[in-house]
């Protein structure tokens, strides 16, 4: 067994869908922006813009951009589909609820993201799972440099430290580089989140269940007593 004092999860695609809505603003604008663009053009544009954000804020400002200077006849519309995906609900993936509760028994359980912290600490309270992170960490880009840096405030050392996400890129792959106990979250909504190459330190998870089987299986708590 290994020792882990800590664990920290993402949030976006990991505890709840994410691109799905990502997915279904850029379907409303290919629909409401047919008339003034060409509709492979747009989608094109589009895809550097979900490829390339960070969060819904930096996604809603990349769509702003074509909208002002690409489609400005259609700012309208954009911006009624803006306000729809921003009020899109939080849905928490199969088991994600359960496992979190039974991780803050033995662990504290940290909130690690990407974005704006106003937007992610907001979200977290809107899927009602505050009580379940000691902590919400945004932070602008993951990386190693901004996961080491997150780790040394905290206090946590990369060794005693578990990290749960989904993206192999940005989650996965700096946790691995810098030492840390890794699992990888795949699941069937996990486009974005599989290209990369899974390093062979890190384990393989297909959804909440079987996370919670390998945390059973491959680690103990340093101490006793979690967040709770
Ligand atoms: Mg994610």
């Amino acid at each position: 067994m290994r020792l882990v004092e800590s664990v920290l999860v993402d949030l976006d695609d990991t505890v709840w869908y994410d691109r799905r809505y990502f997915g279904a603003l850029r379907r409303a604008l290919l629909v409401e922006c047919k008339d003034e663009v060409d509709r492979r053009a747009l989608a094109k544009l589009l895809d550097g813009s979900v490829q390339l954000s960070i969060g819904e804020c930096g996604f809603v400002s990349s769509i702003r951009e074509v909208a002002r200077t690409r489609l400005s006849a259609a700012v309208e519309r954009i911006e009624s589909a803006i306000a729809d995906f921003q009020k899109h609900p939080i849905e928490i993936l199969p088991g994600a609820r359960q496992s979190l509760e039974l991780l803050t028994r033995e662990w504290p359980v940290i909130a690690y993201s990407a974005g704006k912290q106003a937007e992610q600490t907001a979200k977290v309270q809107r899927a009602g799972l505050s009580h379940l992170f000691s902590k919400v960490v945004v932070v602008e880009k993951k990386n190693p440099d901004s996961l080491m840096d997150v780790l040394g405030q905290m206090g946590m050392t990369p060794e005693r430290t578990l990290m749960i996400g989904n993206s192999l890129v940005a989650d996965v792959q700096p946790a691995v580089a810098v030492g840390c106990n890794v699992i990888w979250l795949d699941h069937d909504e996990n486009g974005n989140g599989r290209s990369g190459i899974l390093p062979p330190q890190a384990m393989r998870a297909n959804g909440w269940e079987e996370i919670s089987e390998l945390i059973r299986r491959t680690f103990e708590p340093s101490h006793h007593g979690g967040s709770q």
